[in-house]
């Protein structure tokens, strides 16, 4: 099947309901009763603001065929919200994560990055981790990453193909290392010159897979450059404050998540907001609403909500996104999709959006 197949299936989408974006890197913008319109390659042909059109006359404006056209409402309390952006992702470390016993960071490579990384050779494997991965990612609302793989090309290169299957937006680099003080013996290139034919071969397959790198491009991932370790220090600096030293908002972290990530990747045309000509990289969030009618023996009036973060009815729409963003988790992402197509949708989902 070629990327053009897989990615131009859909059918062309309205829709409908509360959509929140970043405005500026300070501020969220909330459009209330908007329509969107996506057409059958993923792309935002329409934002219909309250007070304009009906849908209809829309669909027929845009020469649509209404029957055919797939529709999808934010119900009360839900809100679409752009795809969020994860700039530095190791896949490879995927099993790793939350395990980090006695060691020092040093001792942490040794002991279990470079024998896990290692081991992802045995493709089988690789396949499990990097399935996990994308899955758990995409559940969690993350429509792009830039992923770390390992030094083997045939496993970086399966990596390439799951994010191009399973629909994720991703930047995928084989991990050059060669420097025989800080790799070991069975971890490493041989050489700068065999570093760069390695690095050439998964380019090479990412252009076949993707030519137009439509959902997957290549990138180059050194370990230890200098360059790079500039670079995490300033990813990590910009998670926990902002440039003059003050805690972020609520507003500055979204917007660090999704338009800041786009410009960071190089991106910011195609994904991180709701603008016609960009992609509908986007995900349908939704938390639980607390009825009137229950009372304190705790019964609970609609058990399908699935959700750490209870709404009251009474918070207006910036009190409901930083309840959402501190106690959020992947339960209140009920949707995702990648350039319109639908890439993750959370068990009994489906009847609140219907
Ligand atoms: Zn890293």
């Amino acid at each position: 099947m070629s990327p053009s197949q897989v990615l131009d299936g859909a059918n062309r989408q309205v829709f409908l309901g509360t959509f929140v974006h970043s405005k500026s890197r300070a501020e969220l913008e909330y459009m209330h009763d908007t329509a969107i319109y996506v057409d059958e390659h993923g792309v935002i042909v329409k934002v219909q603001t309250s007070g304009s059109d009906t849908v209809e006359e829309t669909l027929e404006d845009l020469g649509w065929d209404a029957a055919s056209v797939d529709r999808h409402v934010s119900t009360d309390g839900q809100f679409f919200f752009p795809g969020l952006i994860d700039t530095h992702v190791h896949a490879s470390q995927y099993p790793n994560v939350g395990i980090f016993g006695k060691t020092t960071l040093l001792d942490w490579l040794e002991k279990y990055t470079f024998p896990l990384e290692s081991s992802l050779k045995d493709l089988n494997k690789a396949r499990r981790v990097y399935s996990a991965c994308v899955r758990r990612t995409l559940a969690h609302g993350t429509t792009t990453a830039a992923y770390y793989a390992t030094t083997d090309v045939a496993a970086t290169n399966l990596l390439a193909d799951l994010c191009l299957k399973m629909g994720q937006r991703a930047f995928v680099g084989r991990v050059s290392m060669d420097n025989p003080d800080l790799c070991p013996d069975y971890y490493r290139d041989e050489s700068a010159q065999a570093s760069a034919e390695l690095t050439e071969q998964t380019i090479q397959h990412i252009q076949n897979a993707d030519p137009g790198y439509e959902i997957v491009s290549p990138i180059v991932t050194p370990r230890f450059a200098p360059s790079q370790a500039a670079l995490v220090s300033r990813h990590v600096a910009m998670g926990e404050e902002g440039g003059d030293g003050h805690k972020l908002t609520v507003d500055e972290v979204l917007y660090l998540a999704t338009r800041g990530g786009a410009i960071c990747v190089g991106l910011e045309d195609k994904i991180g907001g709701f603008e016609e000509g960009k992609h509908w990289d986007a995900q349908l969030i939704g938390m639980r609403t607390v009825g009137s009618g229950e009372g304190e023996d705790g019964e609970r009036e609609d058990e399908s909500e699935d959700s750490n973060v209870d709404l009251f009815g009474w918070e207006d729409w910036e009190e409901r996104m930083a309840k959402w963003l501190y106690g959020g988790d992947d339960r209140n992402t009920k949707k995702v999709w990648v350039k319109g197509r639908l890439v993750h949708s959370r068990r009994g989902s489906d009847r609140q959006t219907k």
